[in-house]
């Protein structure tokens, strides 16, 4: 069944199809539950030691917390301060593979202003933990990629960001990172992964696993979209959930031993012109760091560090978190951020590891593989910058289920799709202009979203030169950009596209209500939607807006949690019996989920009332 084709394909709704026929009829060496960055990894890594593969994401690929993070590739300085110095070279070793190797196209240093608000001490104790962070960045014969910090003046520092009000430094520092946009990164790890032979899926969800005896042998899974009900037979289950690992522990009738708790963490999108600075800032905060992150136009500013127990596949950020962030970057601005000044909200879940038992092998202070029965790997924990290590790590752990005969990973020589012609491409950025028509930031933009695989998009805007005209209300995305989300990268509804094939859901002062409309009848043709299912993803999407515009409203977790959930599921995934942990938490659906005619009527039948579109919405 493996296709070896070594080169990005298209991912496209007949190229699913044909993924679950393939997944559904022959017995895999390892299949992946979940399409966040760490099964994209696990499924790429499987794939190029020669594996057969398969990947099954129960919503869109990312739309966990894979595209709802910070988007820094990073050491995280504050792990210095507990002196995991291990932990940091490892992130600073990944970071300047994948910004050289891997990626190129999709990576691109950040730097950022440490203000100082002591004199003398403070600057000598930073600077030491900086030095060392560069230090480490350096090691093991790595080419750094990044300028080196530097010492500021005060006076230097407000010339670098005239944003900051004087009285609220007395130095500062600079140093260098990198940075990632987290949905598109995991969209061209799947392709890529794909490109390898790897088949994958969408909206499709795992509900139970097939047993011998002990063993695990595969899973029981649900096409969303249709409402089938599957068989995936695999020699290895690895599983890639994140926050929802306790789920899947469930299905295996509780026989876990990581424990995973999620923490909320919320970021705001302000516009550039609000905070006039040429370079990022972190600040210090009493919990943790705040960072305010160039991002295009607009500058990202996070994050929060809370408990969550409720919904894990839509955690709300309410009142109480947009304040608290900017209470945090107030007290260092001239003139301060008001919530009139927020484009965008979002908020994402940190799957933390919060104990372990002795059946768990510990693989570093970071992440964790476990094995609990015959069959199935899970890991868990861990961070993005990290996710290659990760999946090195469970597939080892794979190749001892497989009787050790699996070759060692590579993925540190495969770059992703679009990594290679992209520097080539770059130089050739004018005449690119002069021969498509384009002006040479539409080009740029393309070349950093899509890299080598830009002349995909720019025959498709030959072939039909209306694809090449800006969208309405959203000017940084081209039309095209909304076809080829459907036709190469697998995204199937309104909010992938405008929540993580592009990022126009945070980024306008409408969160693409004006879009979408023009965003759908895009998707029509290769979707082969009637009018009917336009209208029906338009509103979807307008009641998903106006749902988390109103739990920001909310002065609480719950209260904000519950406005949120009101908002129905384009396509609901299966839910049952809430759990003590949270709304969408519990044991999972029976195995044989029969063939319901849709995968409404199936949710509905499992009592996921929150999840469902209201009566008449079809
Ligand atoms: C606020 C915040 C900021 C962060 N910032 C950074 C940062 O700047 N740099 C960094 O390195 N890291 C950062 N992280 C951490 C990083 O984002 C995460 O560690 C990483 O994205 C987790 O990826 P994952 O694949 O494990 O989980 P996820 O992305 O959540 O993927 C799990 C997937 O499993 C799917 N799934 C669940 N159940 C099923 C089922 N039954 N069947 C099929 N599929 C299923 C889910 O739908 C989901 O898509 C941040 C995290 C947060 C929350």
């Amino acid at each position: 069944m493996t296709t070896h084709t070594l080169g990005p394909v298209k991912l496209g709704p007949s190229e699913r199809e044909s993924a679950i026929a393939a997944m559904a009829s022959t017995e895999l060496q390892v299949l992946v539950v979940g399409g966040g960055v760490v099964g994209a990894g696990v499924a790429l890594d499987a794939a190029t030691r020669g594996l057969s593969v398969g990947l099954v994401e129960a919503r869109d690929f990312a739309s966990g917390t894979s595209s709802r993070s910070s988007k820094l590739i990073h050491g995280g300085l504050r792990y210095l301060e507990q002196y995991n110095f291990g932990l940091v070279r490892e992130a600073l070793t990944e970071r300047a593979l994948l910004m050289q190797r891997i990626a190129p196209h999709l990576i691109r240093p950040v730097s950022f202003l440490f203000p100082f608000s002591h004199y003398g001490w403070e600057r000598a104790y930073v600077g030491t933990g900086v030095s060392i962070y560069d230090a480490l960045g350096m090691s093991r014969g790595q080419v750094r990629g990044l300028p080196r910090h530097r010492q500021l003046t005060r006076r230097h520092a407000l010339r670098l960001a005239p944003a900051l009000r004087r009285s609220a430094l007395t130095g500062a520092l600079q140093y260098w990172d990198a940075q990632v946009d987290d949905a598109r990164y995991v969209a061209m790890l799947i392709r890529t992964a794909a490109g390898y032979g790897a088949k994958v899926a969408s909206r499709t969800q795992v509900t139970g696993f097939l047993r011998e005896g002990e063993r695990v042998t595969g899973v029981h899974a649900v096409d969303l979209e249709t409402g089938a009900a599957l068989e995936i037979r695999a020699q290895q289950v690895v599983n890639a959930t994140g926050v929802w690992t306790d789920e899947i522990q469930a299905m295996v009738g509780g026989r876990g031993s990581i424990n995973v708790r999620a923490s909320k963490g919320v970021h705001l999108v302000v516009p550039r012109d609000r905070i006039h600075s040429s370079t990022g800032i972190i600040l210090r905060t009493p919990v943790s760091v705040l960072f305010v992150i160039p991002w295009g136009r607009h500058w990202i500013i996070g994050t929060t560090d809370t408990d969550w127990a409720l919904s894990k596949a839509h955690p709300a950020a309410s009142r109480t978190d947009i304040d608290y962030v900017l209470d945090q970057v107030n007290r260092v601005l001239a003139v301060p951020l008001t919530r009139d000044d927020v484009e965008g909200v979002y908020a994402g879940l940190r799957p933390l590891l919060a104990g372990e038992s002795d059946t768990t092998s510990k693989l570093s202070r970071e992440h964790t593989v476990a094995h609990p029965v015959p069959g199935l790997v899970m890991i868990a924990g861990g961070k993005y910058t990290t996710y290659r290590l990760m999946a090195r790590d469970a597939v080892d752990a794979v190749g001892h289920g497989l009787d050790g005969k699996v070759a060692p990973s590579c993925t540190d020589q495969i770059p992703l799709a679009g990594a290679n012609g992209f520097q080539a491409l770059w130089n050739s950025r004018h005449s690119i202009a002069r021969s498509s028509g384009l002006h040479v930031a539409r080009i740029e933009h393309l070349l950093g979203r899509y890299g080598g695989l830009t002349g995909e998009l720019l025959e498709m805007i030959a072939a039909d030169p209306g694809l090449g005209k800006p969208l309405a209300g959203a000017d940084d995305y081209l039309r095209v950009e909304a076809v080829y989300a459907v036709t190469h990268e697998g995204a199937r509804h309104l909010d992938d596209v405008l929540a993580r094939r592009t990022h126009i859901s945070i980024e306008t002062w409408d969160r693409g209500q004006t879009s979408a409309q023009e965003v759908a009848a895009l998707m029509a043709g290769p979707m082969k939607w009637r009018h009917r299912q336009v209208t029906r993803e338009v509103d979807h999407y307008h009641a998903r807006i106006e749902a988390e515009r109103k739990s920001q409203e909310a002065d609480t977790d719950t209260d904000a949690d519950a406005i949120r959930l009101g908002a129905p599921e384009i396509v609901p995934v299966i839910v049952h019996d809430p759990g003590p942990r949270g709304r969408d938490a519990g044991q999972p659906y029976p195995a044989a989920a029969g063939k319901a005619r849709d995968a409404s009527d199936m949710a509905r039948r499992a009592g996921a009332e929150a999840e469902l579109a209201p009566p008449g919405a079809h």
